[in-house]
Parts: structure tokens; sequence; C-alpha cells
């Protein structure tokens, strides 16, 4: 009986609706668990970039520090050339020279500072992304573990589902009415088939002629929606 076959149809339609979900929930775990990993990723790359800023300053903290005692040298021997001056060009000479000597010092006493407390703010974030490190390891091993998990679960219950839906399918007795449906529901947002109670197409509530809906309620032959193209169901065929 057609009207049996619709029945059955619309049974495996609810199965295809909760299969979609499923699959929908199991196609994107890789990329769930892709994020993870390139979090992680981004946490350890951070770990080397901080690394690679305190070398670097480190690096200029140690020239800067030679600098200052090339500086404080210099100024030493400027001292003592003092106390020895010959003539006041010689006198005049080292004085500038000495000037020039502290304007340098200052200079390079407020690099060191700067340096200092930027080596100090970047010793202090490498300690924190590594002191983290291992809870993030940790914690997305653990998320990984429970994807995987949930991975096989969906493929579980999906495979029950298509168990279900072949066990109904082995009921109908036109076969051609279920790649009619497939089609359909590809092709319109995973409905193929629509319950109604009046003339009005649940998929795309157009109106329908009376005519049609009359002819449904007999049951007799298969009726698509002239707009959406859905099979249409008449509700008092199914029980709920
Ligand atoms: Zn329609």
């Amino acid at each position: 009986m057609l009207k049996d076959d619709l029945k059955y149809l619309y049974e495996i339609q609810k199965l295809d609706i909760e299969i979609d979900e499923l699959t929908e929930n199991l196609n994107s775990i890789p990329e769930r668990i892709r994020q993870l990993t390139l979090d992680l990723e981004k946490h350890k790359e951070s770990i080397e970039r901080e690394k690679e800023v305190i070398a670097r300053l480190e690096e200029s903290k140690s020239d800067v520090e030679k600098k200052l005692s090339n500086i404080k040298t210099a100024l030493d021997k400027n001292k003592k050339k003092e106390k020895s001056v010959q003539s006041g060009r010689e006198g005049e000479s080292l004085l500038r020279e000495k000037e020039n000597l502290i304007r340098d010092e200052e200079f390079y006493g407020n690099k060191l500072k700067d340096i200092t407390e930027q080596l100090e703010k970047s010793s202090a974030n490498l300690s924190n992304l590594e002191d983290s490190l291992g809870d993030v390891i940790t914690s997305t091993e653990d998320d990984i573990k429970l994807y995987t998990e949930k991975e096989e679960e969906l493929k579980n219950e999906i495979e029950v589902l298509e168990d279900k839906k072949k066990r109904i399918a082995v009921h109908i007795e036109d076969p051609t009415i279920i790649k009619k449906y497939d089609r359909i529901r590809e092709n319109r947002d995973g409905i193929g088939i629509v319950v109604i109670d009046k003339p009005i197409c649940a998929g795309c509530f157009v109106k329908l002629p009376q005519e049609i809906y009359n002819k449904l309620k007999s049951g007799e032959e298969i009726h698509f929606c002239e707009v959406c193209g859905r099979i249409l169901l008449w509700k008092g065929f199914i029980d709920e």
C-alpha cells in the first residue's frame, strides 16, 4: 500500500534527520582537534619567542654595560690628565671630552635601565608561559581523548540508526520511492517528505489545490508539492 510506504518513508526521514545531526557533529571533530593542537603549538611558540626576546635583550644589556665601562675608564683617564694640564687649550679640550663622556654615561645609563625593565617583564612573562604549559598540555590531551571517544560514540550511534533505517526500508513495497525521497532531501535541506493536515505544503507553505488534497487523502497515488517538489503525506496516515 502506498500510504504504508509513505508512512515508512516518514519514519526513515526522522532517522535521517537524526543521522544528519550526528554526522555534522562527527565531521566537526577533526577541526576541533586541529584547533586544540594549534593552540598548544601557539603556546609553545610564545615560549620560544619570549626566549628569543630575552636573548636579544641580554645581548643589548651586555653591549651597553661594556660601553658604560669604557666610558668610566675614559672618565678616569680624563680625570688623571686634568691634574697635569699644561695649557689652557688642553684644559678646554679635556673639559669638552669630559662633558661628552658624562652625557654618554647618562644616555647609556638610561638605556640600561630600560633594558633591565624590559628583561624583567619578559622573564616574568616567560615563567608564566612555562608554568602554564604543563596544564595546557594536559588539558589538550584530555580534550583530544574526549573528542576521540565522542567520535567513536557518534559513529556507533549512526550505525545503529542506519540499521534501523534498513529494517524499515525492507517494508517499503516500491523502492523507487526511496530514491525519489533521497533526491528531494538532497536538494531541499534534508526534508524530502512533509506531513500535512490542511491543503498547505508544510515544506514551502504554498497553498495546494483542494482537489490534490482530496486525492492525497485517498492514498492511491503519490503526490509532490508543485513548488518545492517534496512528497506530501496526509497526517491521517500516520499514527502521531
Ligand atoms: Zn512545497
